[in-house]
C-alpha cells in the first residue's frame, strides 16, 4: 500500500522572492513540507548496456539529440537548483559516462556556490579510464549497477554487457577514492536470484554496500516486473539462509536503503524495496531528465519543464520561480502496488 500523505497545512504557494544569499541557505520545501536538498540529474538516455529490467527488447526510442539539454543550459538549471537549496548532486542517466565533456561538467558544478556534493550512478564500464580524471574534477563518490558475479549471465541481462571490464571499472573507483563504492542489484526472478549470496559475500573482506533492489514497472518493462519481481523480504529471506540473521545498522533517515551486515562482515547490506516499503515520507529527492523536465517523483508521470523557458529567454529569477513551484507541488506516494502505472518514461529516461 502506498503511504498516507499528510495534511499540508498550507493554503498558498511560497512563491515570493527571496533574496540570494537566503536562498543558499534554505532549503526550498514542498506542501508536505519536506525539504528537497538531492537532485538527480540524467546527463543522457543513451546508455552502453540494454539492461532487461531497464530497456525492452526492442523498440527502444531515444530523444533527438537537439532535445538533450546543452552544457551550457545543463549547467545553468544546476546552479539555479543549488541557488535555492538543492545541495547534493547524482549524475545518472541512461549511462552518464557516455555524456561527452563529462569530466569538464563536474569541474564547473563543483565550483558552483552551494553544490557540496556530486555523485554518479554507473554501470562501470567505461570508469576504468574515467574514474580518476573524475575524481580530480571533483566527484566524490560512485553506485554501480551490477547484478551477478557470473560473466555469461551478466551478458545475457545486460544484452552484451562484459563483466570483466565492469570489475575493472569498480577497482578503478575504489582506488581513485570515489567512496564509500555501493553496488547496485536489481534482484530477478529466474535470472540472478540465487547470486544474491555471491554478491553479499563481496562484503564480507571489503568496506562495500551491496544494496539489492526491487524491480519498478517502468515504461518498457513492465512484464519483466510482472514475472521477476523477487521483493526484499525474499533476498534477506534467502541471505539469511546462509548467513544467519542479518543485523540491522542504522542508516541515514533520507537512504531508501534499509541497511544491514553480515555478522563480522567489512561491508553492509542495503534493501531497496520501492514497491512493498514505499519511503515517500522521508524523500528530499527530485530529478532533472535529459530534456530538461523537473521530474517530481520517479514513479509519477507529473513534469515542469526548464529547457523550454530558458530556450525562450526566461530569466534566473523565472527560472528559479518554476523550480521552486516545482517542488511545491511535489507528490506524495507512487500508488504502485495499487496498480496505478502512471508513467510514460522508462528508468532510463528519466534518470534512476
Ligand atoms: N546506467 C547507470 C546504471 O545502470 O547504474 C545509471 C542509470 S540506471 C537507470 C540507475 C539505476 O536504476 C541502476 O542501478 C539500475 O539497476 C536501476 N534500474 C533500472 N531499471 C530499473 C527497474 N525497472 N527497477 C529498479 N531499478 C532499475
Ligand atoms: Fe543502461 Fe543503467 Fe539502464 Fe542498464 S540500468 S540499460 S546500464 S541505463
Amino acid at each position: 500500500m502506498a503511504e498516507q500523505a499528510p495534511a499540508t497545512g498550507f493554503t498558498t504557494s511560497p512563491l515570493r522572492l527571496i533574496p540570494y544569499q537566503e536562498r543558499l541557505q534554505t532549503p526550498v520545501k514542498d506542501q508536505y513540507g519536506r525539504a528537497m536538498t538531492y537532485l538527480r540529474i540524467s546527463l543522457t538516455d543513451r546508455c552502453n548496456f540494454r539492461c532487461l529490467y531497464c530497456m525492452p527488447a526492442n523498440g527502444m526510442q531515444f530523444q533527438p539529440r537537439d532535445e538533450s539539454l546543452t552544457d551550457d543550459e545543463l549547467l545553468r538549471a544546476v546552479r539555479l537548483s543549488a541557488e535555492v537549496g538543492f545541495r547534493k548532486f547524482r549524475l545518472t542517466g541512461g549511462e552518464p559516462t557516455v555524456r561527452p565533456h563529462l569530466v569538464d561538467l563536474v569541474r564547473a558544478m563543483k565550483a558552483m556556490p552551494g553544490v557540496e556534493e556530486i555523485s554518479m550512478t554507473t554501470n562501470a564500464l567505461l570508469l576504468g579510464k574515467l574514474a580518476q580524471p573524475l575524481a580530480d574534477a571533483g566527484l566524490s563518490r560512485v553506485n554501480i549497477s551490477i547484478d551477478t558475479l557470473d560473466p555469461v549471465r551478466f551478458r545475457f541481462m545486460t544484452r552484451g554487457g562484459r563483466l570483466d571490464l565492469v570489475w575493472k571499472g569498480i577497482e578503478a573507483a575504489a582506488a581513485a577514492g570515489l567512496t564509500p563504492i555501493k553496488l547496485n542489484t536489481v534482484v530477478v526472478k529466474d535470472q540472478n536470484e540465487h547470486d544474491v549470496v555471491p554478491m553479499a559475500e563481496l562484503t564480507l573482506d571489503r568496506p562495500w554496500q551491496v544494496r539489492f533492489l526491487e524491480i519498478m514497472p517502468l515504461e518498457g518493462v513492465g512484464e519483466v516486473h510482472d514475472e521477476g519481481l523477487v521483493t526484499s523480504e525474499q533476498t534477506q529471506a534467502r541471505l539469511e539462509e546462509r548467513f544467519g540473521a542479518l543485523k540491522p545498522v542504522e542508516a541515514d533517515a533520507a537512504d531508501p536503503a534499509r541497511l544491514f551486515r553480515i555478522k563480522g562482515a567489512a561491508g553492509t547490506i542495503g534493501f531497496i524495496s520501492p514497491i512493498s516499503e514505499p519511503f515517500c515520507a522521508a524523500c528530499n529527492r527530485i530529478r532533472l531528465t535529459a530534456d530538461g523536465k523537473l521530474r517530481l517523483c520517479l514513479l509519477r508521470g507529473d513534469e515542469v519543464d526548464l529547457r523550454d523557458m530558458m530556450r525562450a529567454g526566461a530569466t534566473d529569477a523565472e527560472v528559479i520561480d518554476t523550480i521552486r513551484g516545482g517542488v511545491w507541488r511535489k507528490p506524495w506516494g507512487h500508488g504502485i502496488a495499487d496498480g496505478d502505472r502512471n508513467t510514460v518514461r522508462g528508468m532510463s529516461q528519466i534518470g534512476g
